[in-house]
């Protein structure tokens, strides 16, 4: 579980996030969708650590984690521009955390073999970065975060900057993966289309607060704020 209670962020005078109350169940697939600057990042990046909070509890299985290190949460994020490392080879760059985490071979063998599988790395496991297209250097981006067995796997605009085709697949992946490995996700998008085929529920977020609530049927069929109404179903 995921708990945001009463969750501010203010940078200087300014609030950006307010009220944030939330409650994400196990093995949901959550996504925050709105506008450019409603805030999704910031509120994702205060669940991985990476943001101080400036008010309210964050719990996750039930612990406040405030206050701990990024390392120490329980979560693994895929953002937009993933950052592999450039002298590791995929397969490197994929079990490098479970290695330094010290576990043990034929553990990260058997958790490389579907991860790999499903998302299509098998023949690039011993090439370097810079010889991947965008498209598979996401899927290794992807691959690194889903190799882990995190409380939370937490996703920021990870299909953005590919193409529609590959974007179609890899959400379908995703998809897949997330129900596979039994995970709790939190995914940030201001794509509709990804927010309705991966959402069991949809956050929908303006100006740094919470518009609605709901399945994607709900928030689609049943918009209950002049907000909704208009941003659902407008182009993005
Ligand atoms: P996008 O869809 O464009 O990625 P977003 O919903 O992720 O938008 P955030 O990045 O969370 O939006 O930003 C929310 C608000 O906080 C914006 O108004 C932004 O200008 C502001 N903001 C973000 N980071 C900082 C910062 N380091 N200092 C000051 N303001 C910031
Ligand atoms: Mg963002």
């Amino acid at each position: 579980t995921v708990e945001c209670r009463n969750i501010r962020k203010c940078y200087g005078d300014v609030e950006v996030i307010r009220d944030f109350n939330l409650s994400i169940q196990d093995h949901e697939f959550v996504v925050f969708l709105g506008p450019s600057g409603c805030g999704k990042s910031t509120l994702l990046r205060m669940v991985a650590g990476l943001e101080d909070i400036t008010g309210g509890d964050l719990l996750i299985g039930g612990a406040r984690i405030n206050d701990r290190d990024p390392g120490d949460r329980g979560i693994a994020m895929v953002f937009q521009n993933y950052a592999l490392y450039p002298h590791m080879t995929v397969r490197q760059n994929i079990t490098f955390g479970l290695e330094r985490a010290g576990t043990d071979k034929a553990e990260i063998e058997r958790r490389l073999a579907p991860v790999v599988d499903t998302l299509g790395l098998a023949i690039y496991l011993n090439r370097k970065p810079v010889e991947l297209s965008g498209g598979q250097q996401q899927r290794v981006a992807i691959a690194r975060a889903m190799i882990k067995t995190p409380e939370v796997f937490l996703f920021d605009e990870p299909l953005s900057n590919l193409d529609a085709k590959l974007r179609g697949h890899l959400r379908v992946e995703i998809a897949r993966l997330h129900k596979a490995l039994k995970s709790t996700s939190i995914y940030v998008t201001h794509d509709q289309l990804e927010a309705m085929t991966l959402a069991d529920r949809i956050v929908l977020m303006n100006q740094g607060r919470i518009e609605q609530i709901g399945t994607p049927e709900e928030i689609y069929s049943r918009p209950a704020t002049l907000f909704a109404a208009g941003f659902i179903g407008t182009p993005n």
